[in-house]
C-alpha cells in the first residue's frame, strides 16, 4: 500500500472544478467526505477531480402508458461514478425525490463501499422519481421494463450490476434481467443481483445488508467491551433493513424498545415483542396502531434514551438539529448517508461511535457480489456457506477500518474513507492514464 501521507506525483491537472464543492444534499456531503479523505491522503488536485466526478451517467425519459390509458412522464438516471476496480455496482431506487445529484451521491458509496469490503466493482446508482406505491404491478413492470432498456448499454455483468434499493425488490430485478437476456437473445443472471432464487438469486441475500449492520454492531460493541445481550436498541425505519435487523438484534438478546416507519413510531422501555410486531405489521402494513407499545414520533425515536441507534431508511436524518440531542452511544448506519456532514462531527465530538454506512450495511452488495460469483459460475452456494463468508468479510473490513482510524486518530468514518479511496486511487495509479 502506498504512503498516504506522500502527494501522489504521477498526476498533475487543472484546480478541482467547481462541481467538486460540496453543496447542500447527500452530494454535498459526499463530495466533503470525499474532501477530507483527500486532504488527509494528501493527493493533488487532479486525483481530487478524478475521484469527484461520476465516471459516466445517463439520464432517459421514461414515458408510461398507465392502466387506464393515460401516459405519463418519469426521469430516470443512472450514474457510474467509478469503475477502475471493476464493473459498477449498485442499487436501483424508485422514490418521488430522486435526482440526479442524489443517485450521483448513492453511487460515489457504492464504489467507497465495494472498495471497503474489497470487492471486484466500482460503483453505480440507478434511480427513477416515481412514487411506486402509486402504481401497480403492471404499471411498474413497463416503468422497469422502459428503464433498462433505455439504460441497455450501460449495463451488464461485466460492465454494470444492478440490485434492489429503496422502492424495488427481487421482482423489479427480475423484470431488469428478463428485459435484459431478451435483448440479447440469451439469460444472463448476471445482470443484477438480488432476483429471486427461481432466476439465479443467492440464498441469504435477502436478509444480508440486515444481517451485515448486526455484524458490524456486534464488532463495535465488543471492541468498546459490549455484546448485544447488553444493549438497547431503537431502529429507524422498518423496511428491508431495518425490520429484519430488529428481529436480528431481538434474536441476538438486544432489547428492540423503539422501531418506526414513515407513518411513525412506538416505543417501549424494557422491549418490543418482535414476533408479535412482525406479525401486526405483516397484517396492516406499519408499526403505527401496535398495542404493544406507545405511539412517539420518528423524531423522538432519535434522540431516544437507548444505548444504539440504527437509521434504516433515507438519507439526511440525522443534521446540526438533532445531532446533539442523540443520547445512543452508538450510531449505525443501516441507511445510506442517514448523517450530514455537520451531525457527524458533532457526534463524533461528543464520543459516540458512528458506523458509517459505507461500512455498517456492505453486507447486501457483499451477497451481491456471491450471487454474481455464483452466476457466473453457475453453481449455487448452501446458505450456510453465504453467511459464514459474510460473516468473515464485515469482520474483516471491520477490524481494518478499526485499525485505520486508531493508527490515523480519526472516526470509523474517516477510517473507511481513508481506506476505500486509497485503494480506488490506488487502482488508478497503477492502471495509469489512458492515452
Ligand atoms: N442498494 C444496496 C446498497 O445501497 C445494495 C447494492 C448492491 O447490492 O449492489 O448497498
Amino acid at each position: 500500500m502506498s504512503d498516504p501521507t506522500v502527494p501522489d506525483p504521477t498526476i498533475t491537472t487543472p484546480p478541482v472544478p467547481a462541481d467538486t464543492t460540496p453543496s447542500d444534499g447527500p452530494l454535498g456531503t459526499a463530495l466533503g467526505q470525499l474532501d477530507g479523505a483527500i486532504r488527509r491522503l494528501g493527493y493533488d488536485p487532479g486525483m481530487h477531480a478524478m475521484l469527484a466526478a461520476p465516471r459516466r451517467e445517463i439520464h432517459v425519459a421514461i414515458p408510461l402508458r398507465r392502466d387506464d390509458g393515460t401516459t405519463e412522464l418519469f426521469h430516470g438516471y443512472r450514474v457510474q461514478h467509478n469503475i477502475s476496480r471493476g464493473p459498477g455496482k449498485g442499487g436501483l431506487r424508485y422514490h418521488p425525490a430522486v435526482d440526479i445529484d442524489e443517485v450521483r451521491a448513492l453511487a460515489m458509496w457504492m464504489t467507497w463501499k465495494c472498495a471497503v469490503v474489497e470487492l471486484p466493482y466500482g460503483g453505480a446508482k440507478g434511480g427513477v422519481a416515481i412514487d411506486p406505491r402509486g402504481y401497480t404491478s403492471s404499471e411498474l413492470e413497463r416503468v422497469t421494463r422502459r428503464y433498462t432498456s433505455e439504460i441497455m448499454p450501460m449495463i451488464g455483468p461485466e460492465h454494470d450490476i444492478m440490485a434492489p434499493d429503496i422502492g424495488t425488490d427481487e421482482r423489479t430485478m427480475a423484470w431488469v434481467m428478463d428485459t435484459y437476456s431478451v435483448n440479447r437473445g440469451h439469460t444472463i443472471p448476471a445482470v443484477v443481483t438480488g432476483k429471486p432464487l427461481e432466476v439465479g438469486g443467492s440464498l441469504g441475500r435477502a436478509t444480508a445488508t440486515s444481517r451485515g449492520v448486526v455484524h458490524a454492531t456486534r464488532a463495535a460493541l465488543h471492541e468498546a467491551g459490549h455484546e448485544l445481550h447488553d444493549v438497547r436498541v431503537a431502529v429507524q425505519g422498518f423496511g428491508k433493513v431495518g425490520g429484519p435487523a430488529a428481529t436480528m438484534y431481538a434474536d441476538a438478546g438486544a432489547r428492540v424498545e423503539a422501531v418506526s416507519d414513515e407513518n411513525g413510531a412506538i416505543y417501549r422501555p424494557g422491549g418490543l415483542d418482535m414476533p408479535r410486531l412482525r406479525e401486526y405489521v405483516a397484517a396492516s402494513g406499519t408499526v403505527v396502531g401496535f398495542d404493544g407499545g406507545d405511539p412517539i414520533t420518528n423524531d423522538e425515536l432519535l434522540t431516544l434514551d437507548v444505548d444504539v441507534l440504527v437509521p434504516a431508511a433515507v438519507e439526511h436524518v440525522l443534521t446540526a438539529d438533532n445531532a446533539a440531542d442523540v443520547k445512543a452511544r452508538w450510531v449505525v448506519e443501516g441507511a445510506n448517508g442517514p448523517t450530514t456532514g455537520e451531525a457527524d462531527a458533532l457526534l463524533t465530538e461528543r464520543g459516540v461511535t458512528v458506523v458509517p454506512d459505507i461500512l455498517a450495511n456492505a453486507g447486501g452488495v457483499v451477497v451481491s457480489y456471491f450471487e454474481w460469483v455464483q452466476a457466473q459460475q453457475a453453481y449455487w452456494w448452501t446458505e450456510a456457506e453465504i453467511e459464514q463468508k459474510l460473516a468473515e468479510r464485515m469482520a474483516h473490513a471491520y477490524a481494518e477500518v478499526s485499525e485505520m482510524a486508531r493508527r490515523e486518530h480519526v472516526s470509523l468514518r474517516d477510517g473507511a474513507l481513508l481506506l476505500s479511496v486509497r485503494r480506488v486511487a490506488d487502482a488508478h495509479r497503477i492502471r495509469g492514464l489512458y492515452p
